[in-house]
């Protein structure tokens, strides 16, 4: 049984719970504390701290920022962020900018398939201002278009699908330096996703600390018994904090749950705790 989840998703970017009905399901479950850490958005924060306050739940604020990475995906997330990041939201008003110019693509893509898409019903599912892929894959299946957000991507949103656009993302070095200019904990989400073998990622994680990254995310959804063993390893081997969760999107990504993932995840509180003494030590608030 987990007690926390810190890295969760809402109806602000491409989840499918609105910030307040995460926090309750994430009482519902049991949970202590989640991080909601939404892509490029930061506008579900007031409404999940306010439900955490009202449902005493600890709330931690954060975000996930993609970066530019040739050899696989490469996620950042940001974790303790004030609520309203000044400086922040002028990066992730420009990273949502190029969203809507990217989902226009997209459909324009669409329509020369014969699969016409009018922008405003991709912003109808989108609740939030943080518009993606999984809204189109939403309206995808709701046209009975394809049977599920899976075959969305792997017939045409996805890297190989035929209406596939590239996002336009920060590099690595500018988005570890504006979260951390935020007072941020930086966290390497989901590490398997760089697609590099040991030796290539120890390289990597002394390139992102040289940087600013202060943890990685060992505990998560899809990483296997001896994915986690092994950055709990480099975790310790080079200083890096450790962070766990189960990337939540509620409804679009149905067989993950909040706080165990595939049932895999079984995060203590201490994690929480670790990492506050980690931010304490730095003189950084909790
Ligand atoms: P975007 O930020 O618009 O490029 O969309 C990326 C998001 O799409 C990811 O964060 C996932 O939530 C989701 N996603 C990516 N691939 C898949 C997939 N095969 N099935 C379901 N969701 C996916
Ligand atoms: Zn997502
Ligand atoms: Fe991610
Ligand atoms: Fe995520």
């Amino acid at each position: 049984m987990s007690e926390i989840d810190l890295h969760t998703h809402s109806t602000a970017s491409d989840g499918t719970l609105s910030p307040k009905d995460l926090v309750w399901e994430a009482k519902r479950c049991g949970l202590k504390a989640i991080a909601l850490t939404d892509h490029d958005t930061t506008s579900g924060l007031k409404e999940a701290k306010e439900a955490g306050k009202e449902f005493n739940i600890e709330v931690i604020a954060g975000c996930e920022l993609s970066v530019e990475y040739p050899y696989g995906q490469m996620h950042i997330l940001g974790l303790w962020l004030p609520v309203e990041p000044k400086k922040l939201e002028s990066y992730l008003q420009f990273l949502r900018d190029k969203r809507h110019y990217r989902n226009k693509e997209i459909l324009k893509k669409l329509q020369r398939l014969n699969i016409p898409i009018d922008y405003e019903e991709v912003k109808k599912v989108a609740k939030g201002e943080s518009i993606g892929r999984p809204h189109i894959a939403t309206v995808l299946v709701n046209k009975k278009i394809v049977s599920s957000v899976q075959e969305a991507f792997d017939k045409y949103i996805g890297p190989k699908g035929l209406a596939y656009v590239p996002k336009v993302k920060l590099k690595p070095k500018e988005a570890i330096e504006i979260l951390k200019d935020e007072g941020a904990t930086v966290i390497l989400a989901h590490p398997f996703s760089l697609n590099l073998d040991p030796q290539d990622l120890k390289k990597e994680l002394y390139t992102l600390k040289d940087w600013g990254l202060d943890g990685i995310e060992a505990y998560y959804s899809e990483h296997t018994k001896e994915q986690t063993e092994l950055y709990l390893k480099l975790a310790k081997e080079l200083k890096l904090v450790i962070s766990g969760g189960s990337d939540f999107h509620g409804k679009v990504k149905k067989d993950i749950k909040l706080g165990v993932g595939k049932g895999n995840l079984n995060l203590p509180y201490t994690i929480v705790e670790k990492l506050k003494a980690f931010r304490c030590e730095r003189g950084l608030p909790v």
